[in-house]
Parts: structure tokens; sequence; C-alpha cells
């Protein structure tokens, strides 16, 4: 299974990405992770796209897709995998379409996070994250078992600095210049499912249990 999950940011794609690829052998291949992980790590790439990400702008089309083609190909032992965050432009999509017709792959869908502006700004604003395993919390909603702490490893939970309020605003204005389009672009496909996203996590991920099994 092929899937890509689209969306704002803080619509939930991260957090169902990983609830969903535990128990079903698929690869979760978030487009942010991978860069954060190069900028961490000091790569080329990494060094190109740090200061683009802490202003909450696109990397370039080119640098991410063959960033996320490199990760596809090196896929091993999973039945599929899971896109989250690309593609996020008109021109990524269709450079995607290439790259699986080269591949002799096919998208099994394409899911729809549809979450309100309102929702989004307060979950980016009190999301926190593992440095270590990349476990996504929330203050409030989605809270550690002790305060400021990862459940699974016990390191300290970081904010983004991308999560700062003046960068989320730039983020959600990308959003719907850049990312909104391929909503249309998937639909006219009949690939796209709409999943409402505003609740909390365990009754979107009902919602995308009940898709998913349709979907298999
Ligand atoms: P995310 O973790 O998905 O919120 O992504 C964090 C940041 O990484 C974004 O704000 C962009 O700067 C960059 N990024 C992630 N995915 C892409 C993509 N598909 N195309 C360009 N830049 C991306």
């Amino acid at each position: 299974m092929e899937l890509i999950f689209l969306g704002p940011p803080g619509a939930g794609k991260g957090t169902h990405a990983q609830m969903l690829c535990k128990d079903a052998q698929l690869a979760h291949l978030a487009a942010g992770d991978i860069l954060r992980k190069n900028v961490k790590d000091g790569t080329p790439l990494g060094i190109r796209a740090k200061a683009v990400m802490e202003s909450g702008a696109l990397v370039s089309d080119e640098l991410v897709n063959n960033m996320m083609f490199d990760a596809i190909r090196s896929l091993n032992g999973y039945k599929g995998f899971i896109l989250d965050g690309y593609p996020r432009t008109l021109f990524q999509a269709e450079a995607l379409e290439k790259f699986f017709a080269a591949q002799k792959k096919s998208l099994t869908a394409v899911i729809n996070f549809d979450a309100s502006e309102a929702v989004v700004v307060d979950r980016l604003s009190g999301r926190r994250g593992c440095p270590k395993c990349g476990k996504i919390y929330h203050v409030t909603n989605m809270p550690p078992k002790k305060e400021g702490v990862c459940d699974v490893d016990g390191e300290t939970l970081t904010i983004r600095k991308d999560d700062q309020p003046e960068t989320i605003r730039h983020r959600l204005k990308v959003y719907h210049e850049s990312t909104k389009p391929l909503i249309e672009f998937y639909r006219k496909k009949k690939l796209l499912h709409d999943v409402p996203a505003d609740g909390d996590a365990s009754s979107v991920q009902k919602v995308l249990e009940k898709l998913f099994e349709k979907l298999s």
C-alpha cells in the first residue's frame, strides 16, 4: 500500500502515520523528519535546508524530490509506505508521478487531513517532540506520562524552532499557496479521501483505521 498524507502543518499527519505504520509494516517517510535529520547530521543537504526550514518556507523541489526518491528506493522489507508532508507542491506531485511510473508503482490513495486553522495553530503551539525517537506529544491533548519527558526513552522533549507563532503563520500561508492545490489535483484523479481531522487523536484514528481496511 502506497499512501500520501496531505494536510496543513499540525493536522495530525505525523501522529497518525506513526500509529498506523507500527501495526501495518509500512514505512513512515516524513519529509520534514528526513530533512531535520540531515540538518542535525550537517550533511550538504542539511546545510542548504536549515535556514529555509527555520523560516517556515519550502526547501527547493529538486532537493526534496531527490531526497524522497532515495528514501523510497532504499526501503527494504516493508509492505509499502506512507509519504507524510510530501509532495507539497504541484511540481513535486508531478515528479512523484513520473518516479512511480518509472518504478512500476502506483499510488493507493491520498488522505487529506481536513483540519481548521484554529485547531492547527493550537496543536503546533503545544507540540513537543522527542529528539531521540521522534515521538510526538502535545502539552494538553497528548501529554507524556511525566511532564517534559519522552515515555519511550526518557529524553527531554523539545519544541521545534519552526513551531514559534510567527513561523507558524508563515507555514500556514505557504500551505494555502503551494500545497492546498494538491487537493484538487488528487481529487481529479479519484485518489483523494477526506478525513475530518479536528477531533481528538483517538477518534481520528478510528476513522483512519476503517478507511485503511477498505483500502487494503
Ligand atoms: P514538517 O515537519 O512536515 O512540518 O516540515 C518542516 C519543514 O521542512 C517545512 O516547513 C519545510 O521547510 C521543509 N519541508 C518538509 N517537507 C517539504 C517538502 N515536501 N517540500 C519542501 N520543503 C519541505
